[in-house]
């Protein structure tokens, strides 16, 4: 028997048990074949079926209506910094980005090698410890782009500015698919896989046609968002595996009771785990309460000496991933979709513990 292992990683991430025997079966025997799904064409009647209902479960799952096209791309998140702005906007116009970690920065570095940026709201002089009150963005802007999560940071957007009066934008790799939002009101939405809807190696991506189509620059086939949406994300090679392992964590969201109900365990994880923190004066969060994530909770100690001490504690409870990213230090907990409150209750309870002998 495995060890129970509470896994908190930031991304590669935990996902729902059932997701990697399935995906392990596959690997040896899909769908009774006889055949990995490692050695079947994507083009076969075979893995078309994977990469049609996978399309067809983000629509559904987000409620997306006919404007909106659903793409799994290859290249992660970091690609799209660069995708979105080559798709967009054109050399002498205006994109408008928030500001609001280290993933938000790079992506306003990739835009600006394709046109003008405007910074609509910025907390950079908080220490990126909050999200902006209010956003000046200019109504000619291509589009304003958001990181709804702040993966590093720990922040989280709580009120959408969908009404900026341009098209919205939006890096959702560590969010998505945990909270209802009105994903219509998107007009692109891109995340990588690998923090809450499967593999590392593929990206979704969610557009709304009708903003394609403006830019005056020639765009390469492959980086044409219009070329995947006319291939119906089958330009070229699929990333197959990882897709079938979104598909997988899809049905699993679906049989859980889709977005709604994925939410309301959330909330009740990352209420459970903030409350502790909150009410034992060892630990520390720095993220203002009303911005704080529900997925990644950034943590410190008020005495940075007894960090270490904490941090043995946790691996000898089998608990993982809870070291601070390497530019913020203290700790993160990442409390993703497949994350058990079970897991939740086993670091409050050590939290509690550890405070009591230190308090
Ligand atoms: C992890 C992350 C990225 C980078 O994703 P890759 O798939 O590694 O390129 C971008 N944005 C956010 C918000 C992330 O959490």
């Amino acid at each position: 028997m495995k060890p129970v292992i509470h896994n908190f990683n930031a991304g590669p991430s935990v996902l729902p048990r059932e997701v990697f025997e399935e995906a392990s079966k596959a690997i040896l025997n899909f769908n009774d074949t006889g055949l990995s799904i490692l050695e079947i064409g994507h083009r076969t009647s075979l893995f078309q079926p994977v990469m049609d209902e996978a399309r067809s479960l983000v629509k559904e799952l987000m409620q997306l209506g006919d404007k909106h096209e659903v793409l799994f791309l290859h290249g992660g998140a970091t690609t799209q910094f660069m995708q979105v702005p080559m798709n967009l906007l054109n050399e002498n116009d205006i994109a408008s980005y928030t500001e609001t970690g280290t993933w938000a920065g790079k992506a306003i570095k990739e835009a600006k090698l394709y046109g003008h940026v405007e910074i609509a709201g910025s907390t950079k002089t908080d220490n990126y410890c909050s999200i902006p009150d209010e956003l000046s963005v200019s109504p000619t802007a291509a589009y304003l782009h958001i990181t709804t999560n702040e993966t590093i940071a720990g922040t989280q957007w709580q009120a959408i500015p969908y009404d900026c009066g341009v098209p919205l934008v939006a890096d959702m790799s560590s969010d998505i698919l945990s909270r209802q939002l009105d994903f219509n009101r998107f007009d692109l939405i891109y995340a990588g896989a690998q923090k809450n809807m499967g593999a590392a190696g593929v990206n979704l991506v969610v557009v709304n046609k009708e903003i394609l189509g403006k830019v005056d620059r020639t765009i390469p086939t492959i980086l044409d968002y219009r070329n995947h949406i006319s291939e119906g994300s089958m330009l070229n090679t699929p990333p197959v595996f990882a897709v079938y392992v979104v598909l997988l964590t899809l049905r699993w969201l679906k049989a859980k009771g889709g977005v709604a109900a994925i939410e309301k365990l959330n909330d009740e994880k990352a209420t459970l785990f903030y409350n502790t923190l909150d009410s034992l004066p060892v630990f520390r969060g720095p993220v203002a309460k009303q911005d704080r994530s529900r997925m990644n909770a950034v943590f410190v100690m008020e005495n940075p000496a007894l960090e270490n001490e904490f941090m043995e504690l946790c691996k000898k409870e089998n608990m993982i991933g809870i070291k601070g990213h390497r530019s913020v230090g203290g700790f993160r907990v990442s409390m993703y979709n497949a994350l058990t409150i079970d897991s939740v209750k086993a670091l409050t309870d050590l939290m509690k513990d550890f405070a009591t002998k230190k308090g």
